[in-house]
């Protein structure tokens, strides 16, 4: 179980999140879709405390962190139960496709680098990329680089995966990939909590979607209802100007 528990995350006077409420349960895929700047990113970011909120209880599991108390201990727990997947990939730039995935288990879990090394030519086989293992990412596609970034999320074996805006920075050729190889992921019921604006997608992966504007949740349902028949002005303009 997973829960998000009054979110509040303010950037000086701008009020970017107010008092967000969202479960999940395990297993569950929920897609978030919403107007620019209204604070997508930030919700994704606050669940790892990548940005600190200023009010929120996070709880993964047994694990339950409140922002007004948080300690570095926590926020590290809180970081080993979550992988994120960024829009620009952020893979180092000087470590080989193997190593990008390695990092993270060597330095945050701790792993010897034998047992970090298994654990991402296993990843890279399930992600389709074992031979490029020793490449760099400059000499990567984008949708490889992007594979890289998402076996680097998966291969920690978190509680909760998060997506934001997967294949928005990818030229159109290599979206394909990178949705399947999502749609591959949410088959084994990882539990996801994906941002996107690819709102077919949305509609095929999610069990439930959730339309957030001016830093709230509007709407949230099915697909079939948040993109069928909306209840919402607001989700009603966003969805005819985006699809
Ligand atoms: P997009 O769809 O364009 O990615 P978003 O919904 O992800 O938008 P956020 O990136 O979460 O929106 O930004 C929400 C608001 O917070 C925006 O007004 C943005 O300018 C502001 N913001 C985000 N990060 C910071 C920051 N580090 N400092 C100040 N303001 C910020
Ligand atoms: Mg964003």
């Amino acid at each position: 179980h997973i829960s998000i528990a009054g979110l509040t995350k303010r950037f000086g006077t701008n009020t970017v999140l107010n008092d967000i409420n969202l479960n999940l349960t395990p297993g569950e895929r929920v897609a978030i879709i919403g107007p620019s700047g209204t604070g997508k990113s930030t919700l994704l970011r606050c669940l790892n405390f990548l940005d600190r909120p200023d009010a929120a209880r996070i709880t993964i599991g047994d694990l339950s962190v409140d922002a007004a108390s948080a300690t570095r201990t926590e926020i590290l727990a809180l970081r080993r139960r979550t992988g994120f997947v960024f829009q620009n990939y952020a893979l180092f730039a000087n470590k080989t496709a193997r190593q990008n995935i390695t990092e993270g288990l060597v330095t945050v879990r701790g792993w010897s680098r034998a047992k970090a090394d298994a654990r991402a030519d296993e990843v890279l086989a399930s992600i389709g990329l074992t031979d490029k293992a020793d490449s760099y990412p400059a000499a990567l596609s984008g949708g490889q680089q992007q594979r890289i970034g998402i076996g680097r999320a998966m291969a920690l074996d978190g509680d909760l995966l998060l997506f934001d805006e997967p294949t928005s920075a990818l030229d159109p050729e290599w979206v394909g990939e990178v949705l399947d190889l999502i749609r591959q992921i949410a088959d084994g019921r990882q539990t996801m909590l994906i941002v996107t604006h690819e709102m077919q997608f949305a509609r095929e992966i999610a069990d439930r979607v959730v339309f957030m504007e001016g830093g709230r949740i509007v709407e949230q349902g099915p697909p079939a209802q948040i993109f069928d028949a909306p209840e919402d002005e607001r989700t009603r303009a966003f969805l005819r100007r985006v699809t």
